[in-house]
């Protein structure tokens, strides 16, 4: 049975089983200690055991059920910041480090995803931004030039948006984005990091870092695990309650899932420039390995 944390439930929630493993009773070793089993810290397991590496994955709850169970899954180049906003904060070239980095994600995920056969319902898509009404109209103007300047070069301003229930007006193109099924392809990960000799702890909750040789993680209930190196990837770090947290500010996104009728919707993805923005995606229900007559819309 799939066990949760949190109150709200996503449409993932049923997607994949998810893989149970067993609660870290002893002390353990291995050459790096993972805390947090989401997309991020399976993803450097993943990584570093086809590098040969042994890996401990330590997670408070069950795998993969903080926010990647709830995530809308858009996989992009076309950040919450405007690039000619990351160009003011950092540069022409922290604009194009930003760019680069988030297209080399998504090249990772489809390259593990052919790799490891997994079924996860990865597509390239093309994404559209469409002003809000609020907006200057030369926001996506703007917008154009400095993603092109950040390596966007098949960036491209279109009339609007392919029809979904308005008209968006002006609209930028950003090919080669895309969208998959999270929870099938970080279970999938899982099992493959298993495979690969790695081990999963869950209920396990990680207390203590200590640097050194060994660095040592230590947990809730007393075990301990040494390791030459600790990844934390809690997502908000619990190693340190100053650095990061001091800067941070608590948002909420809101996520509904509506059913519409297959075909109504082309298969993109849209944001719109408000504050707060607004994001949607198709996500196509299958029964059987037949199509489905609804799909769901992602708001
Ligand atoms: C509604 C919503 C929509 C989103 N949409 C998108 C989107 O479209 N595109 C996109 O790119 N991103 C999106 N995101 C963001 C994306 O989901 C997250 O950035 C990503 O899932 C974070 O993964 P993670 O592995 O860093 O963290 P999590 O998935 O939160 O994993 C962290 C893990 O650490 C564990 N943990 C925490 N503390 C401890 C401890 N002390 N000891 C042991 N374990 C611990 C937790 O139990 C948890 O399992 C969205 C997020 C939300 C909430």
């Amino acid at each position: 049975m799939n066990t949760h944390t949190g109150q709200s439930t996503s449409v993932w929630m049923t997607s994949a089983p998810q893989p149970a493993f067993p609660k870290l009773s002893h002390d353990e070793g291995a050459d790096v200690c993972i805390v947090g089993a989401g997309i991020a810290g399976l993803t450097t397991a993943y990584l570093l055991t086809k590098a040969g590496k042994t890996v401990i994955v330590l997670d408070d709850g069950p795998i993969f059920s903080g926010e990647t169970e709830r995530t809308t899954a858009h996989l992009v180049t076309v950040l919450d910041k405007r690039y000619f906003e990351l160009e003011q904060l950092h540069g022409e070239g922290g604009a194009k480090l930003a760019a680069e980095s988030h297209a080399a994600a998504i090249d990772t995920i489809e390259r593990i995803v052919c790799e490891e056969r997994i079924d996860c319902d990865f597509e390239r898509v093309d994404g559209y931004l469409f002003n809000a009404p609020d907006q200057p109209p030369d926001l996506l103007d703007r917008e154009l030039a400095a993603a092109r300047r950040a390596g966007l070069t098949n960036t491209e301003l279109v009339d609007r948006a392919p029809p979904i229930s308005f008209d968006t007006g002006r609209a930028l193109r950003f090919q080669r984005q895309a969208q998959f099924s999270p929870l099938k392809y970080v279970a999938a990960l899982a099992q493959s990091i298993v495979r690969g000799g790695g081990r999963i702890f869950t209920d396990t909750h990680a207390t203590k870092f200590t640097g050194g040789k060994p660095a040592k993680v230590a947990t809730r209930a007393g075990s301990i695990v040494s390791c030459e190196a600790i990844v934390i990837a809690t997502n908000t770090p619990v190693n340190d309650w100053l650095i990061i947290q001091a800067k941070q500010a608590a948002y909420r996104s809101y996520v509904i899932g509506i059913a519409v009728p297959t075909g109504t919707v082309p298969k993109a993805l849209y944001w719109d420039t408000g504050d707060p923005y607004h994001y949607i995606r198709l996500l196509e229900t299958k029964t059987s390995g037949t199509t489905s007559a609804q799909d769901i819309l992602l708001v």
